[in-house]
């Protein structure tokens, strides 16, 4: 026996309804925000993440699954969206199109993660990413899309974080003010904390150890060290957002795990959950065109986990629609009817009637049980009288009732 590898989950028929009603709200959303999809490889060359996402992050340093492929080329499974539709809109000259460059993606992420309930080595992300414009306007904007999107999947119990987390220019400053305050408590730091202090220290305000986090408690925010520009950046999105009516909490710090934001980060989080509680968030990336190769370019954009989504839907108990299923059953008895219910099943799926045929010569009990297990609502029986007089039997299932029907007819009455 093989199972799925550590941390890989499998999504079975069962969970399909749940999968089918995130990918529909999420184009929905999309077609309503103006975002068109792409869909980009499932692996890139090394580089792009190494230099996008950024080589100090846990998600370069720890967590890639890169390998050497045949020809000797370092390719890396997708660990994120975001550089890789960054790199597609540098190769394809998206720079040359109206800005912002609005796009979706539904993708695999592969990370190698210690696995635990809402934490894979796969999982998938709904991204979105607006590129090509600096003004708050679209933060607030792509913010509003995002915590919509959340509500109109039915969830209640989430929240809004937002932050600003300054820009080139006034970072230093703050990350100096960030050293020394750490560089006080640096008894107190646990191990990995003591590393962030000397590699990247805003990492530092992402420690979950109970002891890090009560330093973090009074360490200086970054909001208190933003340039002007920054300052009214994160001032008129605070204002649109309130103009919006998105109830939103300022996290002073909120920093997220990647290397390339700027000026606005947010994440939206379960209200219920303590671990793995982040449900999606993103933030500015105006550096990151630049480090991948392009002119100065600004972009916004989110990823939200879809599987850490459908574990809430399914926390909060979120009525989901069925996926549509045939909805008749076709019942044979003897090789002659068979033969007709073959036909008959050919002839109302070319109406767009789906049909579930009865394959293997069971007894008429059996077949019907197997109809009642399938939920169906109408099942036509066929049988050698039938065959002969060019008839069948329509029994609705809900109420057993029975009658008796022309074959020819039978495609334009369950239409
Ligand atoms: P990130 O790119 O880390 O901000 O991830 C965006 C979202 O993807 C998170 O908020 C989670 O909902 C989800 N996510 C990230 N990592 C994992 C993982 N290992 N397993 C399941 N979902 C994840």
């Amino acid at each position: 026996m093989y199972s799925a590898p550590r941390g890989v989950p499998d999504i079975l028929p069962e969970d399909q309804v749940y999968w089918h009603y995130v990918g529909q709200k999420a184009a929905h959303i999309c077609q309503l925000y103006g975002y068109e999809r792409i869909d980009l490889p499932v692996f890139e060359d090394t580089r792009v993440f190494v230099k996008g996402t950024g080589d100090t992050t846990d998600i370069v340093q720890k967590e890639m699954y890169t390998f050497e492929d045949r020809g000797g080329n370092s390719v890396t499974l997708k660990p994120e969206g975001t550089p890789s539709v960054c790199r597609a809109y540098l190769e394809h000259g998206m720079q040359n199109l109206p800005q912002p460059v609005k796009l979706f993606y539904i993708s695999p992420i592969f990370r190698y993660d210690r696995p635990q309930a809402g934490r894979y080595r796969q999982h998938y992300q709904f991204g979105c990413e607006a590129i090509g414009e600096a003004d708050a306007f679209l933060d607030a904007e792509v913010i509003d899309m995002a915590w919509r999107f959340m509500k109109s999947l039915g969830l209640r119990k989430i929240l809004l974080y937002i932050n600003s987390i300054g820009c080139p220019q006034c970072r230093p400053d703050y990350l100096g003010k960030l050293r020394s305050y750490y560089k006080g408590h640096v008894n107190d730091l646990c191990p990995d904390c003591k590393i962030r202090l000397e590699k990247n220290v805003l990492r530092l305000l992402d420690c979950k150890q109970p002891g890090c986090q009560k330093i973090v408690a009074a360490a200086p925010r970054n909001v208190d060290y933003l340039c002007p520009d920054c300052t009214e950046h994160f001032a008129k999105l605070k204002e649109y957002l309130k103009m919006l009516d998105i109830p939103f909490e300022v996290n002073s710090y909120l920093v997220r795990g990647l290397d390339y934001y700027t000026r606005t980060v947010f994440e939206i989080q379960s209200e219920e959950e303590k671990a793995q509680n982040a449900l999606g968030g993103g933030g500015r990336y105006d550096g990151l065109i630049e480090t991948l190769g392009g002119k100065p370019t600004p972009g916004i954009g989110f990823a939200l986990g879809i599987d850490r989504i459908i574990l809430n839907l399914k926390k909060e108990a979120v009525d989901v629609p069925p996926i549509p299923a045939p909805q008749v059953f076709i019942a044979s008895l003897g090789e002659p009817a068979r033969n007709e219910a073959m036909k008959l099943a050919a002839a109302l799926r070319q109406k767009g009637i789906g049909v579930i045929s009865a394959t293997s010569a069971k007894s008429l009990k059996a077949q019907l049980r197997q109809a009642n297990n399938l939920k169906i609502s109408k099942t036509v029986i066929i049988g050698d009288d039938e065959v002969k007089a060019g008839t069948a039997v329509l029994r609705d299932m809900f109420t057993s009732q029975q009658s008796t029907v022309k074959l020819s007819e039978l495609p334009k009455l369950l239409k």
